[in-house]
Parts: C-alpha cells; sequence; structure tokens
C-alpha cells in the first residue's frame, strides 16, 4: 500500500472528547471516526488491525474444531420471550417494530438463534459434540458508552457456543476453549492473565475472564504473586483468617456514641480497630431486606451476595428503606434484637467480644458474640478481597491489578436448551438437552487492549501479530530519483516476498514520516534517505525499543524478513 493514496486522517491534537489513551491514539492515528455516541467507523488501518486480530481467532477456533457460521443481527422477539431475557435484559436490548408491526431486536448475543437453530438441525447424540463460532458486529446499548472501541454501542465479537451430550463433554469442550484462547491472546503479542469469574447458578469454576493487563483497565483482579491464582473481585476469594484462641465471653455494653455513625468515628471515639466492629448493612434482594454483617474494614461484594440469596437483584437500602424496616437510622444498626433476616461474611464468625449498632440512634454495643447474643441464618464469604489478604490456594500474597476483559468463557449448562426445548436422543433413546456452553472474545475491543498496553508518547506500539502493516518504507527525499529508486525497489521486494508493508511515497519533510510512521505503530521502519547516499546504507528502526540497524540496500529485504519472522515467532506458542 502506499501511504499516499491511503485513507489515514491523522490529528495534531488529541481530540478533547477522548479520555483513554487507546481512545486518543485510534482517532489521532486515523484508525477509527465517531458517527455517533459508542457508533465507530473503522477506517483501513485500523479494520487491519482487526483483521489480523479475528484471523487469529479463526485460526485458534478452527484448530480448536470450532466452525464458522453467520447468524442474522436482528432477532425476533418470539426467542427472546421463550428465554424469558425479552423481558429480563433491560434497555441494553435495542428492541424495534418492523412494518408488519412484529417486535425484534438487534443481538447483543446469539444464545436465542444459535439455541433455535440447532434444535432444529440436531436430534442425536451421534451429532455432538458441535461447537459454532461467528465474528459479527453486535449491537448493546450501553448505558455509558466510552473509551472508543473499548465500550461501545455497536462491536466486532467474535461469539461461539458449544452443544454437548453430557456434562463431562462440555467440560472437556470448555477446557480445549480455555486452552485455545490462551493461544489467542499468546499468538496476538498481548500480556494477559486468565482469571476465575462468576458463573453464577452453575457454579464450579467453569467461567474464566481473559484479561489484558493494563493500568487503564476497568477490571480490578486479584493475582497471587506466588502461584497461579487469579480471579475477578466477583469471584476472589481470601485465605481465612487464622482461628484465634477462643476468648472469654465479655458482659454485654451498651455504650453511647454520640453522632458518630460511620466505622471510623465509632472506632476513634471508642479507642477500637475496625477489625472489631462489625457493621451491618440492609440490602434489598428481589424487593425483600435483608441485614448483611461484615467486619468494619471490609466490603461487600454485590455479586457473591446475590448468589448466596438466589436474587436476580440485590442493592443498597437507602435511608428511608433501612429506617422503614428497622426502625433505626443508619449508622446505629445491629444484629442484637434485629428482626430481619441475617447473613455474615466468614470473617465475622472468627470474631468475638466485636462492637455493633444498638439499633437505637447515638448507641452500641460492645463485648458482642454470636450465639450468645443473637443467631445468624446464612454464613458465607461475602467480602471484597483487598491487597492485605492472602492467597485461598498457597498463602501468598495476593495483589490487586487493573485489566481489560478481553474474553469471556461460560459453561453455561441446559439454562437455554431448557428454556428453548432444545433436546436430543442420546444413546438410550431418551430424549434430554443439551449442555451447553458459551465463548466471546471482544475483537474490537482487543485492539484498544493492545493500544492501551502498548503505547509511548510518540503513539502505538503495535505488537507485530496484529500491526496494520509489519513494515513501514520511508522515502525520504521523494525528489531525489536515486532514493526514490531504491525505496520503490525495496517496496516492491518486500511485497514480493510477503512482508506487509506500506510506502511512505507523500510529498512531505522527513520529520512529518518519522511522526506519522511511530504514531500509527508500525513495527518496524525502513528509512531511505542521507545514509543510503553517503554510506550506501538503509537504516532498520524497530518502534518498540527503537533500536536501529544498518544494513546495505541489497540485504535489507531479507533482513528485514528475518526481524519480522522472528518477532511472529515470540509470540507463537
Ligand atoms: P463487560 O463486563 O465489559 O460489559 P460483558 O460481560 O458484558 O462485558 P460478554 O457478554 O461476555 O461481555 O461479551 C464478550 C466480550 O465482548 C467481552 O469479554 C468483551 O471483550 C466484549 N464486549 C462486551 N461489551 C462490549 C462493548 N460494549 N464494547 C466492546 N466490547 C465489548
Ligand atoms: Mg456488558
Amino acid at each position: 500500500m502506499r501511504f499516499s493514496q491511503l485513507l489515514l486522517p491523522t490529528l495534531k491534537e488529541t481530540p478533547a472528547e477522548a479520555e483513554v489513551v487507546s481512545h486518543k491514539l485510534m482517532l489521532r492515528a486515523g484508525f477509527i471516526r465517531k458517527l455517533a455516541s459508542g457508533i465507530y467507523s473503522y477506517l483501513p488501518l485500523g479494520l487491519k488491525a482487526i483483521r489480523k486480530v479475528e484471523q487469529i481467532v479463526r485460526e485458534e477456533m478452527n484448530n480448536a474444531g470450532a466452525q464458522e457460521l453467520l447468524l442474522p443481527m436482528v432477532q425476533p422477539a418470539d426467542l427472546w420471550q421463550e428465554s424469558g431475557r425479552w423481558k429480563k435484559y433491560g434497555p441494553e436490548l435495542l428492541r424495534f417494530t418492523d412494518r408488519h408491526q412484529r417486535e425484534s431486536c438487534l443481538g447483543p448475543t446469539h444464545e436465542e438463534v444459535i439455541t433455535d437453530l440447532v434444535r432444529k438441525n440436531i436430534h442425536s447424540y451421534r451429532n455432538l459434540p458441535v461447537n459454532l463460532y461467528q465474528i459479527q458486529t453486535k449491537f448493546r446499548d450501553e448505558i455509558r458508552p466510552r473509551f472508543g472501541l473499548m465500550r461501545g454501542r455497536e462491536f466486532l465479537m467474535k461469539d461461539g457456543y458449544s452443544f454437548d451430550a453430557t456434562e463431562k463433554g462440555a467440560e472437556e469442550t470448555y477446557e480445549k476453549m480455555k486452552h485455545a484462547y490462551h493461544r489467542i491472546f499468546k499468538r496476538c503479542g498481548l500480556s494477559f492473565r486468565a482469571v476465575e469469574a462468576d458463573s453464577g447458578t452453575i457454579g464450579g469454576s467453569f467461567s474464566h475472564e481473559f484479561m489484558v493487563l493494563a493500568d487503564t483497565g476497568e477490571d480490578t483482579i486479584v493475582v497471587c504473586g506466588q502461584c497461579a491464582y487469579a480471579a475477578n473481585m466477583e469471584k476472589a476469594r481470601a485465605m481465612a483468617a487464622p482461628t484465634r484462641p477462643a476468648e472469654p465471653q465479655l458482659p454485654l455494653a451498651r455504650v453511647e456514641t454520640p453522632g458518630k455513625r460511620k466505622v471510623q468515628a465509632v472506632c476513634e471515639f471508642l479507642g477500637i480497630p475496625p477489625q472489631n466492629l462489625v457493621k451491618t448493612l440492609i440490602y434489598v434482594a428481589d424487593g425483600k431486606p435483608v441485614a448483611v454483617l461484615l467486619r468494619g474494614d471490609h466490603e461487600v461484594q454485590e455479586v457473591k451476595l446475590q448468589n448466596l440469596l438466589g436474587a436476580t437483584e440485590v442493592r443498597l437500602a437507602d435511608d428511608k428503606e433501612t429506617f422503614d424496616c428497622t426502625g433505626t437510622p443508619t449508622g446505629y444498626l445491629g444484629p442484637v434484637g434485629l428482626s430481619l433476616p441475617l447473613v455474615a461474611d466468614l470473617e465475622v464468625t472468627a470474631m468475638a467480644n466485636f462492637t455493633v449498632g444498638a439499633n437505637e440512634k447515638n448507641f452500641h454495643l460492645r463485648n458482642v458474640n454470636i450465639g450468645r447474643d443473637f443467631t445468624v441464618g446464612q454464613t458465607a464469604d461475602l467480602r471484597m478481597v483487598t491487597a492485605e489478604d492472602r492467597c485461598p490456594l498457597c498463602g501468598g500474597q495476593l495483589g490487586l491489578t487493573r485489566g481489560i476483559e478481553v474474553g469471556h468463557i461460560f459453561k453455561l449448562g441446559t439454562t437455554y436448551s431448557e428454556a428453548l426445548k432444545a433436546t436430543f436422543l442420546d444413546d438410550q433413546g431418551k430424549e434430554i438437552p443439551f449442555v451447553m456452553g458459551c465463548y466471546g472474545i471482544g475483537v474490537s475491543r482487543a485492539v484498544a487492549a493492545a493500544i492501551e498496553q502498548n503505547h509511548d508518547n510518540d503513539g502505538i506500539i503495535f505488537p507485530v501479530p496484529i500491526a496494520p502493516f509489519q513494515a513501514i518504507i520511508l522515502n525520504l527525499s521523494t525528489k531525489d530519483p536515486a532514493i526514490t529508486r531504491a525505496a520503490e525497489t525495496l517496496y516492491e521486494e518486500c511485497r514480493a516476498i510477503g512482508i506487509e508493508v506500506l510506502l511512505d511515497d507523500r510529498d512531505e519533510r522527513p520529520g512529518i514520516k518519522f511522526k506519522d510512521a511511530d504514531l500509527i505503530g508500525i513495527p518496524f521502519r525502513v528509512m531511505v534517505g542521507n545514509s543510503l547516499t553517503k554510506e550506501g546504507k538503509i537504516e532498520i528502526r524497530e518502534r518498540a525499543g527503537g533500536q536501529t540497524t544498518a544494513v546495505s540496500l541489497a540485504d535489507t529485504t531479507a533482513r528485514l524478513k528475518q526481524m519480522v519472522e522472528s518477532a511472529m515467532t515470540n509470540s507463537q506458542l
């Protein structure tokens, strides 16, 4: 490709609308343009990077035995009514009515459509397992589209769905997909971590998110410094606090704590550490209040609470709701004498002689003990893990780090097949539902994530496997026939041996060419200019690290090929 013919509208200034670096750079480098909120056009270079990711995804999915198909983007409401998601999905689902007054939606995901396809076309265990995927535009009417391609309303996803005859088969397929995902992100040249994710009612370790590690990531992940344990915040566990020698139970005492409502204020006032206080929070789970007990320095992880209660929605009650169901203002609540269902975090059960609210304004109770003073309905791990915690597997120090979710794999079980009555005949001739799995990759988000992870002040530093071009040849003096001839020859040679190359043949100053090459992040920059005239040398500069190698004109193509290939193999498994 010739730069002079390329649609590449680069910008000098950073557009004010962009907050994160990938968004800024993709706009500045002329990769994308916004059409409407969360909706972008992919320009040629942006699309090239996307296609690179797609191709890696495709190869690895095919290698793992999956088959590509393409499903409709417009989906009839009936199917969503069958699965129950027409109601449940909420406003992220873009719904519309066609000219025949039929309700439809734009696919945010395709479980319904694929399950319908399979139930109509596969009837026997003999045709199982089957694993189907597509790479397609999805639409989700995100409440806050932001960060460019990171959270768009319209975006590209690879979504795959597997159908197995047995639980065991589905688990094997899941492992295969996990392995394929490791290969995909490794081959993309990304630094990533697979983390355990919440699998809702399915349970077990059958949901993993693939996180590209980047400080700007929206998600926090928990990683063990010593072993392979990694999880997202919703799922992360910590080693239980060491059991302390039983303390003698002290007599219960009611103390005045005037105006002290916050944990810190109460603790300072009473001269106790927050580890000695139990806070009582009122949550509303599917419309019903429940009291949650937690150590003073801990925070509730709402997904864990939701799973424990089997609720579809949990939220913290506001001050009015709290008062209405307890008769006590927020800040003075406690479990003693409270007539609401009580659930406690595991750590609370290890505490003795702790402080709680007295269910009376301006008063707390000290030396409270479970069993003697109140009883708890359910206990479970309900809290957010912190950087002070230790690994649940090996006891190593846990660390919190930021990541960008680029992939998510999930064992679905029979949720959809049961809802849509998608069944087959097993080897005993019995009609049973398919055991399903689903596997997503945010293709357009992966390109943005790659940029978040790989950039400097001058622009993008693409990993070679997903760069729009592997090399860029700069003709640094278009007026000089010898230089122009050399640049053109190199360009033809590179193309002939399969190097993906862009020739900067524009009539521009070298400074501009250097800047643009850096901005768009092409891994190898081949400079044809003064050093050729003076010393007969061509310089090849690596975008990552800035190392420059000088070679003779005759050796340039071979050397470049070698450099590209070695960079590609480094990201192979
Ligand atoms: P998130 O928590 O970020 O909203 P999700 O759990 O809704 O993601 P999935 O439904 O698992 O995502 O979709 C599969 C993949 O699609 C995600 O791992 C992510 O990489 C990508 N993705 C999801 N929503 C968006 C979006 N709005 N814009 C770009 N990519 C997205
Ligand atoms: Mg989402």
